[in-house]
């Protein structure tokens, strides 16, 4: 029986939880780390709790100080419990788009939240870190925690979660599995076990496969936490301070829909519920399971539970609406309006034009382009790069050639003004959703997507360009039955979800 004398003694100490049933045929032990076990729910509470104790050792952070940090995410939930147990004020700047429920945990601890528009270019004054750091800056006796670039974010788990994997395995760890977005936890952690086991640990990065820490294109995804994305804010891939690349033997890419189905897969035949990227990290751990025999004790951490996101990861709804999942019945789904793979090249391409191309800029594009006047522009987020993939929360309008001349006919002065706002607006529709439920029969475009990845678009419910050429949808073969997705109802997408309105896309940065 362990007696706490108060919050701060219940932050780490968390057990390793053997995997039985889903380690079943894999020949090392395979121990869960249950981070959501501190008493904040999340791995971020060690972070929090070490960046306020340096704060205060440092003299940045004195009695009737204020605790400022632009996130959406855990850290903000760890920050603002440890601001409430010592007495601070706590100031979290979150992004427009973060989940209600997330919000409501802030303000449950007492937080002042202020929401800042997502996808704000990064040398904007209303960009989220801008804002954080001018209220810190404007405000006596306030502390930017910046997780991202802050030595005591590592250190935490160098002190903490690495002593106790090596401690609680009686050194008999020899595999760390850590998915990584801020970098603190598995930096932290493998420093210590790398130096307690003479360098044998092998440590094993869990990336979303479109993260560029693994090499990928920095597409946007939808697990939240973990990978590093490109945005307008963050396409100089500036890698976290606290991420130390040396210390990660292996990076294993790990899919949206695997790191979803791992999830669901923990909860279902584990009895285990567990977060986004404690399936990113699971995926990849039962992976290099195979490779490794009885000799091997693998440890992967677990950040939070699968609580924060019943309204996502393991909902019907979400899951149909973002394309990763389609109706076990028989209702016709969008996904029949999709051509036929080898039919996919009579339908244009998609053109792409930077989210905020102006009018003038877009057109002269297009004609540059020789893109004809009715076929079909997209106005998607510009990652600097080229457009391998495209996010369904990266696209913003449907615009043609036809649109903006109109446009700069009826006005010359519109020449100036975004080319979104003469364009239709989009929505991202999953392939699994019942045609009947289509939110834009008429008047607007939808990018359809499978696997939360654009396949193509929609305007009048009609397919009028495809991204790639169309994947078939994964199904349940005999066998193969782990790599389905389906759902019980037919029909019930839920509109926050069908409008990406619960989907917390901010800039990674921001997103630990
Ligand atoms: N998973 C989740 C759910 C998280 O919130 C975070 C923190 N952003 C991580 C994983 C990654 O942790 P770290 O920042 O220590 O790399």
């Amino acid at each position: 029986m362990t007696i706490y004398e108060s919050v701060l003694d219940a932050i780490g100490e968390t057990p390793l939880l053997r995997l039985r049933r889903l380690g079943t045929g894999l020949r090392p032990a395979i121990y869960a780390k249950l981070e959501f076990q501190n008493i904040g729910g999340s791995v971020k509470d060690r972070a929090a709790l070490s960046m306020i104790r340096a704060a205060e050792r440092d003299g940045l952070l004195a009695p009737g100080g204020t605790v400022v940090e632009g996130t959406s995410g855990n850290t903000g939930i760890g920050l603002s419990l440890v601001a409430a147990h010592l007495g601070y004020r706590a100031v979290v700047f979150a992004p427009a788009s973060t989940a209600a429920e997330k919000i409501r945990l802030l303000r449950a601890y007492g937080a002042e939240v202020h929401l800042v528009g997502d996808f704000v270019p990064r040398s904007h004054a209303d960009h989220l870190a801008n804002r954080a750091a001018a209220f810190a800056a404007n405000t006596p006796g306030a502390w930017l925690a910046q997780q991202y670039d802050n030595p005591a974010n590592p250190a935490a788990h160098y002190e903490s979660t690495g002593p106790e994997i090596w401690r609680d395995t009686a050194g008999g760890v020899t595999h760390l599995v850590a998915s990584v977005g801020t970098g603190g936890t598995i930096s932290g952690t493998a420093r210590f076990l790398k130096a307690a086991s003479r360098g044998t640990v092998q440590v094993v990065a869990a990336d979303p496969d479109h993260s560029t820490y693994g090499g990928g294109d920095g597409a946007a995804k939808y697990v939240e936490g973990a990978g590093h994305a490109l945005h307008p804010d963050t396409t100089e891939d500036i890698w976290p301070q606290a991420f130390d690349t040396a210390l990660v033997d292996r990076y294993f890419r790990v899919s949206d829909r695997d790191s979803i189905l791992t999830a669901r897969r923990a909860a279902r035949e584990e009895g285990l519920l567990i977060g986004g990227t404690s399936g990113t990290a699971l995926a990849a751990a039962l992976r290099l399971a195979e490779e490794l025999d009885e000799s091997h004790t693998v440890v992967v951490i677990i950040p939070d539970s699968g609580r924060n996101y019943l309204s996502t990861y393991f909902d019907d709804g979400w899951l149909t609406s973002t394309g990763f999942a389609e109706p076990s019945d028989a209702s016709e789904t969008v996904r029949s309006l999709l051509p036929a793979p080898a039919a996919g090249d009579q339908i244009p391409g998609v053109h792409l034009l930077a989210a905020d191309s102006s009018v003038r800029h877009a057109s002269d594009e297009l004609h540059r382009r020789g893109v004809p006047a009715d076929e079909v522009v997209f106005l998607a987020l510009d990652r600097g790069a080229t457009f391998g993939t495209v996010h369904p929360r990266e696209a913003v309008a449907a615009v043609t050639q036809r649109s903006l001349q109109a446009a700069l006919e009826r006005d010359p002065r519109s020449a100036g003004e975004p080319a979104a706002l003469h364009g239709i607006p989009f929505t991202p529709v999953g392939a699994g959703t019942p045609i009947a439920d289509l939110p834009t029969p008429t008047g607007g475009s939808a990018g359809l997507s499978l696997d939360g990845e654009l396949l193509a678009v929609l305007v009048d419910g009609r397919i009028v360009a495809a991204v790639a050429a169309v994947p078939a949808f994964p199904s349940a073969t005999p066998g193969q039955a782990e790599n389905a997705l389906q759902v019980e109802t037919a029909g019930q997408v839920d509109d926050t979800s069908a409008n990406g309105a619960s989907w917390a896309g901010e800039p990674s940065s921001v997103r630990a």
